[in-house]
């Protein structure tokens, strides 16, 4: 069994209304039907092959929930906003790079002999300006590294073995790299082709969050409708062992009346055969465990209960 795991950051579960929601108004043809209506809060969907539930993403602590603490919970299952005694923004503190080392899911799926990949491409501006200290590693690339996981380069993009993150390759372009220019969609056949040689495949999207703080030249719309044409892609071509995950860290573009993070809940949407695993998913870090499941049955299961993934 596989997995993949599409990472939108900040999307919650926001209100119905199209006045308020942007998810209520844009035109998401694929999770309409995928849902039978569009990504609101609602209850827990269970349809055939899809599954929906809402998971917490402010874990008990006050504030708004951030991206730090957040991505951290959500790929150790640590519970990191209690830990850090507060939401972190950002880049993770170094316990949280100590969690993440020792406990993400990367970690734990090549500890049990399986293929990991993280599907985004980094370019030589991203590598050179960390290596400048302009640009610290946020959790999911730091996570990653620690597990041993390849960063893959542009090189591997040309070779339709990554996918940058704006999916279009519109910024690579501009910064004068020969690369083609995609569709959302075929970025979306991009992921699932490579999901088929990984037993976890991550791709971290984050113009979502980006368009929410009003940082991009996109529209929440626009940017909500090439997530929804990624997701077609995916789904074309998802394999029968696989399972797609499509989750958040925190809300924010769910609510249009403010450009700040949300404490509304996020989505946990599982399609294929083990979305059986996230049926109690309750909090984001719920997640990892559940990832783990579907992903080794009852023997990885077996392993995070018995204490080897922190509560
Ligand atoms: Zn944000």
């Amino acid at each position: 069994m596989s997995v993949l795991v599409l990472f939108l950051d900040g999307v919650g579960l926001g209100e119905p209304d199209p006045a308020i929601n942007p998810f209520a108004r844009a035109a998401t043809p694929t999770l309409r039907h995928l849902l039978g209506g569009p990504l609101v809060a609602q209850e827990a969907v269970s349809r055939p092959g899809v599954l929906l539930r809402s998971a917490d993403a402010t874990l008990g602590v006050a504030g708004l929930p951030q991206s730090a603490t957040g991505q951290t919970s959500l790929l150790t299952g640590c519970n990191a906003p209690a830990i850090a005694g507060r939401h972190v923004s950002a880049y993770p503190t170094a316990a949280m790079r100590e969690l993440l080392s020792a406990h993400s899911i990367f970690a734990r799926a090549r500890q049990h002999g399986l293929r990991v990949a993280l599907a985004n491409a980094y370019s030589p501006e991203y590598f050179s300006a960390v290596a400048l200290r302009r640009l610290r590693v946020a959790a999911v690339t730091h996570a990653a590294q620690a597990a041993g996981v390849r960063l893959r380069s542009i090189d591997d993009l040309r070779a339709g073995r990554a996918v940058f993150h704006d999916l279009v390759n519109h910024r690579l372009r501009g910064w004068g790299h020969d690369v083609q220019a995609l569709t959302p969609r075929l970025a979306g056949h991009r992921l699932g082709e490579i999901s088929e040689d990984a037993d976890l495949t991550f791709f971290e999207f984050f113009l979502t969050d980006l368009a929410a703080h009003g940082r991009t030249a996109l529209s929440p719309e626009a940017v909500i409708g090439m997530t929804d044409e990624l997701l077609a892609g995916l789904l074309d071509r998802l394999g029968a062992r696989t399972t797609l995950l499509v989750t958040s860290d925190h809300g924010n573009l769910e609510d249009c009346r403010t450009s700040a993070h949300t404490r509304h809940p996020v989505p946990v949407l599982a399609v294929g055969p083990q979305r059986g695993a996230f049926r109690d998913v309750c909090t984001i870090a719920d997640v990892a465990p559940a990832i783990l499941s579907a992903l080794n049955g009852d023997r990885a299961a077996a392993a995070a209960r018995s204490g080897g993934v922190p509560a």
